[in-house]
């Protein structure tokens, strides 16, 4: 008997990668220019410069620099770098000790709750959320609550919060600039969250750690800023990935922030190692940690991004459809013009317009358009937006 779950979890591919699929075989039929695909978060501008300066040099130094592995936790000098950078940035004291590169956020993410969590645990999400973490949960015998979005402005539910907390949570995870809907949560709504956080921990003797997904700090627009939660709340891990601010998603490298005010640090450091292990990830690509530490404060060019914000925002508010206003990220979250997202987005799909419906990330009835796409794409996909909203009229 093989593994149902797995069968289950392989069987059923994300709806996001059966829609872009759809999308790669419409295009061979009606050209590429002619479909209109908002599914993928696939970073559209190019990586920066000096990620391509970094990779020659790189190629020059001894291969034992770069294609060797390292050790799990990464290179002790590339470590010290990302420390100094986030010293520097949100006046931390980070040592290379505090960091621990991954392949992504996803390992990130998957190797801290595999590292803390126990079968039976809780881990509490806020929807709308990035749905891998369901897998990731669930994957380690331990449930994941949802809770639903404070409205209208998609900041998150404390009271909610307040309620679902239990001595059966053991974290929370939030996703801040959020995928999927654009959103930052302010620095009242995260004092909140972790005031109550604090009282709970201390309530049951237990502490409840917060795990902060960050993949999107660096894509804010106007004078958005992201609190570094460290700064706030001493449990807490940073799951850092360079796949959307250096457009590096394919080459896997991330970092998990792990800080000496953990209450159980001595034992937490050791079990992500453990954690890291059991999950065969043996280290992060090494090319790419040496590229990281050249290139730690750099991004690609956010302005491109905030330029197809407003182009579809300000365009489809014109056309009627009601948006959430996005302050980071490059999706847009919009209501559907229906109850079922999904008939929706069937219906959106005879204008070759491809949507994602909300259902996946704990939110029925809204769709995401991820914008990380040419402008010209948005340009051109705004008649079939005015033909979708014509047939609801
Ligand atoms: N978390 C969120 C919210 C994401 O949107 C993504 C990717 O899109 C990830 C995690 C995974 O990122 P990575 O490619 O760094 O593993």
């Amino acid at each position: 008997m093989i593994s149902e779950k797995c069968y289950e979890l392989g069987s059923r591919s994300s709806i996001i990668r059966e829609i872009f699929s759809y999308g790669l075989k419409r295009k061979a039929e009606a050209g590429a220019d002619k479909v209109y695909d908002f599914s993928l978060g696939n970073p559209s501008i190019p990586a920066p410069e000096s990620v391509k300066k970094a990779i020659l040099e790189l190629m020059e130094q001894p291969p034992e620099e770069v294609h060797a592995y390292s050790p799990a936790p990464g290179d002790a000098r590339v470590r010290g770098v990302i420390a100094e950078s986030l010293n520097r940035r949100f006046e931390e004291d980070f040592t290379a000790e505090n960091i621990f590169m991954t392949c992504g956020a996803a390992a990130s993410l998957n190797i801290c709750i595999k590292a803390l969590g126990n079968p039976g645990d809780v881990f509490i999400t806020f929807a709308p959320f990035f749905p891998e973490y369901r897998c990731w949960v669930e994957g380690i015998g331990a449930k994941l609550e949802v809770i639903p979005p404070h409205l209208p402005d998609f900041q998150i539910d404390l009271e909610a919060l307040e309620k679902a907390v239990t001595p059966k949570t053991k974290g929370v995870i939030i996703n801040s600039p959020n995928n999927p809907s654009g959103v930052v949560y302010t620095e009242e709504v995260l004092k909140g969250l972790t005031g109550i956080l604090k009282k709970k921990s201390e309530a049951y003797g237990a502490p409840i750690y917060l795990i902060t997904d960050e993949p999107y700090r660096e894509i804010v627009y106007g004078n958005v800023t992201v609190p570094y939660l460290t700064k706030y709340y001493d449990n807490t891990l940073v799951c850092y990935s360079y796949s959307k601010s250096l457009s590096l998603p394919g080459e896997r490298i991330g970092y998990i922030v792990i800080p000496g005010r953990l209450t159980e640090y001595k034992k937490i450091s050791p079990a992500i190692a453990g954690a890291a292990r059991v999950l065969g990830f043996v280290c992060a690509p090494v090319l790419f940690q040496q590229v990281a530490a050249r290139c730690v404060e750099d991004t690609g060019d956010i302005e491109a991004y905030r330029g197809n914000r407003d182009l579809l925002l300000d365009g489809l508010t014109r056309l009627g459809y009601s948006c959430v206003p996005p302050q980071g990220a490059f999706y847009l979250f919009v209501k559907a013009l229906e109850e079922d997202a999904n008939a929706f987005c069937e219906r959106a799909k005879k204008y070759d317009l491809l949507l994602v419906p909300s259902d996946d990330f704990g939110c029925p009835g809204y769709v995401r358009i991820a914008y990380c796409v040419a402008e010209k794409t948005i340009v051109n996909a705004m008649p079939a937006f005015e033909k979708l909203m014509e047939e609801y009229r």
